[in-house]
């Protein structure tokens, strides 16, 4: 089986290091992708520093997956070697149960297995993920890539993208919504993108004054400085769906203040700790509060595809592996535009 290079935590303490991994070689229903670019998502950083609990180490993170099929098992029938691929944040579920039948594998009853940090079916162990040169992963999980769009822009869309996608979907977002989206990291970016191509009114809700042109640019029409008591006074009982991106702790009653009557509001950023959430807050207007995780493979499809017609990619700055531990600084601060992704040509 062959050794990849790789970057890995070996601890919560520890910034991520070269590290080698083991690869399985491809097995009849496995494909071999060479992984060219590998975009750098929060949640690698919640798990490579142990934030949300239960990171197995050594921890590769690392679910926005691009890359060229550099082999194929006997049974592959979707893939050829030399093909684009993608793999996002999930690598296997059990395809028996009525969520994986629905194409909502991410829902997998009896569990999912993530792109890291998960644990492979076969019982083979913890799974590595795309800060490496290359993965094996079943066909049934891998994606298929357009050439159209340049490739380091679209490997945020295999989880940015599609987190973002899902929900706005699910709910029907589309002309007439008024929708808001909270927090402009990786993922909000893309949320302001796809609402707006979904043909939505879209407010971008943000706690850094220095990003309400880059919302504007992304497609937003307006934009509101959620420390401004006027700004966010203005847009009280407004909006139909909004759309959490926040990784950080905040206070989701003071944004469901924001929704009017029979609103929604979807938390897709997963801060650490639990918060609160009188009844009251949402008894009244007749509110929901919700959550959605990543997408399904159909799903994760769709929307790759949506972009390809639509012209939509991520906005990124392209790093070197070796600048990942100040990348996870500065994406800490906010300071990225608005997806960091690494280009494993420099591993
Ligand atoms: P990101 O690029 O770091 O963006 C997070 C944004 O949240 C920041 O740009 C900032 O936007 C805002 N923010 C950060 N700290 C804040 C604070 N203290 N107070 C208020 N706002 C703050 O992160 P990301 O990659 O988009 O991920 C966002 C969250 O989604 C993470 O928790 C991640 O784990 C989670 N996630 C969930 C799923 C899912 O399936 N549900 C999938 C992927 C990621 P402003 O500067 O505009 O305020
Ligand atoms: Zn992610
Ligand atoms: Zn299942």
């Amino acid at each position: 089986m062959p050794s990849v290079k790789s970057y890995a935590a070996q601890s919560a303490e520890t910034p991520l290091a070269p590290y080698t991994i083991v690869r399985r070689d491809p097995k009849p229903h496995d494909v071999q992708i060479q992984i060219l670019y590998c975009g750098v998502c929060h949640s690698d950083l919640h798990t490579a520093r142990g934030e949300w609990g239960g990171t197995v180490y050594p921890c590769v993170p690392g679910h926005e997956i691009v890359g060229k099929v550099t082999a194929v098992g006997s049974h592959v029938k979707k893939f050829k070697v030399g093909d684009l691929a993608g793999v996002g944040c999930l690598v296997d579920s059990c395809r028996e149960c009525d969520n994986c039948k629905d194409g909502l594998e991410q829902y997998c009853s009896n569990g999912m297995v993530g792109t890291y940090n998960g644990q492979e079916k076969d019982g083979s162990g913890n799974t590595y993920g795309g800060y490496s040169k290359s993965i094996v992963t079943h066909e049934d999980f891998v994606l298929r890539i357009s050439d159209k769009l340049p490739l380091e822009a679209v490997a945020p869309l295999l989880c940015a993208g599609i987190t973002t996608y899902s929900p706005l979907r699910h709910w029907k977002v589309g002309k007439g919504t008024r929708v808001a989206v909270l927090g402009l990291g990786g993922l909000g970016h893309m949320g302001v993108k796809l609402a707006a191509a979904m043909g939505a009114e879209v407010t971008m809700l943000s706690h850094s004054p220095s990003k309400e042109k880059d919302a504007k640019r992304l497609g937003a029409h307006n934009f509101v400085l959620t420390s401004d008591a006027a700004q966010t006074k203005a847009v009280t009982g407004y909006f139909d769906f909004i759309l959490d991106t926040v990784s950080a702790d905040h206070d989701y009653n003071f944004y469901l203040g924001l929704l009017r009557t029979n609103g929604t509001m979807v938390c897709v950023g997963a801060p650490p700790s639990p918060a609160t959430i009188p009844a009251f807050n949402i008894i009244f207007g007749r509110k929901s509060f919700a959550g959605s995780l990543i997408g399904g493979i159909p799903e994760t499809q769709e929307m790759l595809d949506f972009c390809a017609e639509h012209n939509i990619v991520s906005d990124v700055e392209v790093i070197a592996i070796r600048d990942i531990n100040e990348a996870y600084e500065r994406m800490l601060k906010g300071d990225v535009r608005y997806r960091f992704v690494i280009d494993m040509a420099t591993l």
